[in-house]
């Protein structure tokens, strides 16, 4: 009596939580909706219209451990992004690319230094240095890249897309989840002239969609949202679709008979 009990309790469960999937439409974005749901963080959006907080500071920041100019020793990436920028200089290098970390994670509190900085120097905002709270730096994952020769110059200019080491950037970053952050055609959606030194960690999907699709940030992060609304609106619910998705693939119970104990475990297929 009772294990039947149990019985159909689960499989009442189980049947509603295959229902609420059946009656979604079907989810036909080519991401997978978890990367979207973005646990980690990592396809945060900054720009002059969509503001990091004063007090955002990212998680997991380390100090950093790949090939990098005096200036920055001891500055921070995330993790995630450090991983990546070790895997890729390591690659770049077996064909012949050394690449020079030139500047990270920047806080606000730097960022409005740097920003006042420039606005007595010049009087006015001439778009070099990024207003605070704009700054992909302030991410943690934005990261300005250079060749042995460019860390020797004071600035930097869209002349370096030409040397070889950014053209290896521009063509393998995405395979170790990077994007060219503020690209040559982009410049009236990122509001920042082009910056092939630029890179940003999106993690390995977003960023081998990008750039199939030849998406700046911006770009990406419009459709995606529009997707999800146009889906919602046609009876979609992307949080219980998140919800069914991390559901058990079977479910166990564990009952006691007169006999002892029993488990049933009864599979879900999808
Ligand atoms: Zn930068």
């Amino acid at each position: 009596m009772r294990k039947t009990f149990v019985l159909l309790f689960a499989l009442l469960f189980l049947c509603a939580a295959g229902r609420a999937l059946a009656d979604m439409p079907p989810w036909t974005y080519p991401l997978e909706p978890e990367i979207l749901e973005d646990r980690e963080g990592l396809l945060v959006l900054t720009n002059r219209s969509s503001l990091l907080s004063e007090d955002f500071v990212p998680r997991d920041l380390v100090v950093i451990t790949a090939r990098h100019i005096n200036d920055i020793h001891g500055d921070m990436l995330r993790k995630v992004a450090n991983d990546a920028v070790n895997r890729m200089f390591e690659d770049a290098e077996k064909d012949g690319c050394k690449l020079y970390l030139k500047s990270v994670y920047r806080a606000y509190s730097t960022q409005k230094y740097m920003y006042q900085n420039r606005l007595s120097k010049v009087g006015r905002d001439d778009g070099v240095v990024a207003y605070p709270g704009s700054s992909d730096h302030q991410t943690g994952l934005g990261m300005d890249i250079l060749n042995y020769e460019w860390t020797k110059k004071s600035g930097m200019t869209p002349a370096f897309g030409t040397e070889k080491e950014a053209i290896w950037m521009a063509e393998h970053c995405a395979e170790y989840g990077f994007v060219i952050r503020y690209e040559e055609d982009k410049q009236d959606l990122t509001g920042i002239i082009y910056e092939p030194w630029h890179l940003r960690y999106v993690g390995l999907e977003a960023a081998r969609y990008m750039k199939e699709h030849h998406l700046c940030l911006e770009e990406f992060d419009a459709e995606w949202r529009q997707y999800i609304q146009d889906w919602e609106a046609a009876g979609g619910d992307f949080r219980q679709l998140l919800r069914d998705r991390a559901a058990p693939s079977s479910v166990s119970v564990l009952y006691v008979t007169d006999d002892g104990e029993e488990e049933l475990s009864i599979e879900l297929d999808d």
